[in-house]
């Protein structure tokens, strides 16, 4: 399994009280395996994703990327492991105003202490595999449609080649088509890149592509 969470408990602080975000959540992702997590808001989704992530340590259970236990590892290692094996497709998008697509992915290799120049082709190429062909690489984030922008986002995330590939709420800017398109797109890549993916979005129209799909409610997933 590329991902496995067992037993997680994830809480917040809520007043002189804790509220229960993940009670007791288990899960496990082959590679080349597409699950679905749908759930409306407030019912934990991104926090699973945060937890699976590893950018959120859980009150009580095990999180495993690729064998490795995220919680035996210190937050150096653990850094390693969500830059070497791990794509994040955040809700909002993050993209940087002031660079083009190309650049985007360019950052990204020169945050893992590659030459950008030599990185271009390959950014190239994995920008063309969503669908962003020769011009749209040179736009920047606000001259590109919604949908361009989750595919940027889409493609930075497999920059690293990872083998977890985490994606929260994709099409929730979009319009009906174009979130078909993202979540057909992100099932594609699955299959070819052999990521174990997992989607999370409250929309019950675009689940038709995923292998296998999950309820959330209430922090609990069945
Ligand atoms: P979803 O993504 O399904 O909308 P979240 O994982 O964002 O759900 O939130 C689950 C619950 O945890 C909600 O009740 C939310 O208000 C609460 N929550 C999320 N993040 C925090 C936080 N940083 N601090 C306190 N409560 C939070
Ligand atoms: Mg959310």
């Amino acid at each position: 399994m590329s991902l496995v969470l067992s037993d997680v408990v994830l809480t917040y602080p809520d007043g002189d009280r804790r509220l229960t975000a993940l009670d007791r959540v288990s899960l496990e992702v082959a590679p080349g395996e597409f699950t679905a997590v749908v759930g409306p808001s407030g019912s934990g989704k991104s926090s699973l994703l945060a937890v699976a992530a590893t950018l959120q340590t859980p009150d009580s259970g095990r999180v495993l990327v690729g064998g490795q236990d995220a919680g035996a590892l210190n937050d150096k290692q653990r850094t390693a492991l969500r830059r070497d094996r791990i794509g994040i497709v955040f809700q909002q998008s993050n993209l940087l105003a002031s660079l083009t697509a190309l650049e985007q992915l360019q950052a990204v290799a020169h945050l893992r202490g590659e030459n950008p120049r030599t990185a271009a082709p390959r950014a190239q190429s994995l920008l063309a595999s969503v669908g962003l062909t020769d011009g749209k690489q040179h736009r920047r984030p606000h001259q590109l449609s919604g949908g361009e922008r989750q595919r940027v986002n889409i493609a930075r995330a497999l920059f690293a080649e990872p083998s977890v590939l985490l994606v929260d709420e994709p099409t929730s800017a979009l319009d009906h088509e174009r979130g078909e398109q993202i979540v057909g797109l992100l099932a594609g890549i699955t299959r070819e890149h052999g990521t174990a993916t997992v989607m999370v979005t409250h929309d019950k129209a675009q689940l038709s592509a995923a292998d296998r799909v999950l309820e959330m409610v209430d922090g609990r997933l069945s």
